[in-house]
């Protein structure tokens, strides 16, 4: 178990319950996927559960392959919508961990031979961008 509990006022138990806006590319039952407002790379993804998890170590077994199920299916369009010859997956648990939001996430972020990441938690990326790439995300799941 997490020694901390779940707090569902983080961000991202604001946007499952709709209260701030996210740049969508797949939602089904159990899961939910957007964009990160600061790509470490083009097409940086985010998959959440809609389970009330805050990190890898207090989900349930089911929440964990739901999320790792939408991982896979998103992370095929993504890595085809931007042309990437590879996908690099993060999930981090706890500040000393890395992470920041504390729901449980998986990155999906698609790589290009020798192009480096941006710094964890840089620059916010322009919203037009965002909803260009989200769309091109979109596309590649319908294709
Ligand atoms: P972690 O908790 O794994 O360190 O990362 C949290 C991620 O959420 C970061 O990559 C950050 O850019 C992203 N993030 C933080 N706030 C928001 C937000 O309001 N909307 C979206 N879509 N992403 C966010």
């Amino acid at each position: 178990m997490a020694d901390t509990a779940y707090d569902p006022d983080n961000i991202f138990g604001k946007i499952l319950r709709g209260e701030i806006p996210a740049h969508k590319v797949y939602e089904d039952e159990h899961t939910l996927a957007f964009m990160d407002v600061m790509p470490q790379g083009e097409g940086h993804t985010l998959v959440i559960p809609k389970a009330p998890s805050r990190g890898l170590l207090d989900a349930e077994p089911e929440t964990l392959a739901a999320v790792m199920r939408t991982a896979q299916v998103v992370g095929r369009a993504v890595k085809t919508a931007f042309g990437a010859e590879g996908l690099t997956l993060f999930q981090f648990n706890e500040p000393a961990g890395g992470q920041t939001v504390f729901h449980l996430h998986v990155h999906l972020i698609p790589r290009h031979e020798g192009v480096p990441l941006r710094r964890h938690e840089g620059g916010m990326a322009d919203p037009t961008v965002l909803a260009d790439h989200a769309g091109r995300i979109r596309a590649a799941l319908e294709g």
